[in-house]
């Protein structure tokens, strides 16, 4: 199975293809704007461009394909960790088995339900709901009933968690089928590396150790009844362009079997964190120009997924990177159970790794709005059904921005009359005034400013 879907030797053939002819590029970048992707050997191209204006077309690309797909909205959320233990020796993590001065908590049944409503305060509707592996402490039983008290607290305007994304460790078949029976947006798995010698490597113990139970998960997810798959790869455990190359490799493969790739891709870079040797010293470290260059090419070789950006980077940086075709964010957020609640720092010692964007949610929210992106708080595509294959259709050709762009007008205007400050308030209505006229059609305009009427007169939870 393994090899079906990462081929090394396939791309170590690949890794340093390059060429002098710009002429040639210029074609792949263009052919990157018709949204059909782009083939390995092309990608592997892209990867070793260092000249100026070719990457600054990559990333004007990247831009538009994004806006194509998915229209001007950045979607947030925030992750929601209620366990920190783990029987993993991961070497970049702070929740690694072997560190023993982390302070190590599972968050109990009504903590859980404390912290999402300190995280329904911050507006935000949507959570990533995580925890360690394979320990007797935070057992798979219990993430479900986790993940059902989540959905059960309203906070006090009356709202409550509308979508709850997954990132735990591989599950087996029975799990998937048991977690299938409940409602769940995207279920995330990281390949962390897919270089097989690095993987087991920076894996030395516990059960994250076998790379192809890891590697082979999304195939059991999507087996057993699961319709929405997010990968990643950790940047800077291997060579950047080897990560790149495998992650397209492995939507390809999705893909193909199933009909449906990656819901999203994640693109963490490693942040230091406690008693973690290698995030203290990182062993192929990605530096900012090569991250914005490997940001663009995922956006341009696979259109159709949602790019996720976290507050691992700094802030400045991360209003950079949104123009290059990230499509979700997380805001305000806290890595270690409990955070909301206690009010941590998001530089805490005890964080699974450090962050780096300390901006609260409102904050964020308000310099997203001023970059001329739209914050949207939107789920309506998993509530309607529109998931897995039924997503996929939506979303390669673009029409997916047909629901996108409307719903984060709606779900904008719920979080400026029920959270935000004035000014936000008053930049974020302008927004969406100027927005509104800029759609053609005008019976969906006049759909769109009655739903926003009904939600000025207190009505909630409208989505199309
Ligand atoms: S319409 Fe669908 S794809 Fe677009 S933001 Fe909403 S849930 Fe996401």
């Amino acid at each position: 199975m393994g090899n079906d879907i990462i081929n090394e030797n396939e791309i170590n053939s690949l890794i340093n293809k390059s060429t002098t002819d710009k002429e040639y590029i210029k074609s792949i970048l263009d052919k990157s704007l018709d949204l059909k992707g782009l083939e390995l050997n092309e990608v592997a191209i892209l990867l070793n461009i260092n000249d100026d204006e070719l990457l600054e077309m990559l990333f004007e690309n990247a831009l538009k394909i994004k806006e194509q797909i998915y229209g001007k909205r950045l979607v947030l959320f925030a992750p929601l960790y209620i366990s920190n233990y783990c029987s993993n020796n991961c070497l970049y993590c702070g929740f690694r088995a072997d560190n023993d001065e982390i302070h190590r908590i599972t968050l109990t049944i009504d903590e859980i339900k404390e912290e999402t409503k300190s995280i329904l305060e911050q507006g935000h509707k949507r959570v990533l709901m995580l925890m360690g592996e394979n320990h007797k402490n935070c057992t798979f039983d219990y993430f479900i009933e986790a993940i059902l008290a989540v959905y059960s607290v309203k906070d006090s305007k009356g709202n409550s968690i509308r979508r709850i994304n997954l990132e735990i460790a591989p599950l087996n078949d029975e799990e998937f089928k048991r977690l299938s029976q409940i409602p769940i947006g995207t279920y995330t798995v990281f390949q962390e590396t897919y270089h097989l010698e690095t993987y087991k490597k920076v894996h030395p113990s516990g059960k994250k150790s076998d790379y192809y139970w890891r590697l082979s998960c999304m195939d059991r997810a999507l087996s057993n009844g699961l319709h929405d798959v997010g990968i990643g790869a950790l940047f800077g455990l291997y060579d950047y362009r080897f990560e790149v190359l495998a992650l397209i490799a492995h939507s390809n493969h999705l893909d193909k079997t199933y009909g449906i790739g990656p819901h999203t891709i994640s693109i963490p870079r490693i942040k230091p964190a406690k008693n973690a040797p290698l995030s203290q010293n990182v062993p192929y470290a990605v530096n900012d120009k090569n991250f914005k260059k490997l940001i663009a090419i995922l956006r341009s070789a696979v259109p159709y997924t949602g790019m996720i950006l976290s507050t691992r980077e700094p802030a400045e940086l991360r209003n950079e990177l949104f123009q290059l075709g990230i499509s979700q964010i997380s805001a305000g957020s806290r890595t270690n159970p409990g955070g909301y609640k206690q009010g941590l720092s998001p530089t805490d010692e005890d964080s699974q790794f450090h962050l780096n964007d300390c901006r609260s949610s409102g904050e964020v929210i308000h310099d997203v709005i001023k970059s001329g992106f739209i914050p949207s708080f939107c789920t309506s595509c998993y509530r309607l059904g529109r998931v897995g294959g039924d997503f996929m259709e939506q979303a390669k050709p673009g029409l997916i921005k047909l629901f996108c762009q409307p719903n984060a007008l709606i779900t904008l205007k719920e979080y400026l009359i029920d959270y935000a400050d004035q000014e936000t308030k008053k930049i974020g209505e302008k927004l969406i005034a100027e927005e509104l006229t800029k759609f053609e059609n005008e019976a969906l305009k006049r759909k769109i400013s009655e739903i926003l009427n009904k939600i000025e007169n207190g009505e909630r939870d409208i989505y199309i």
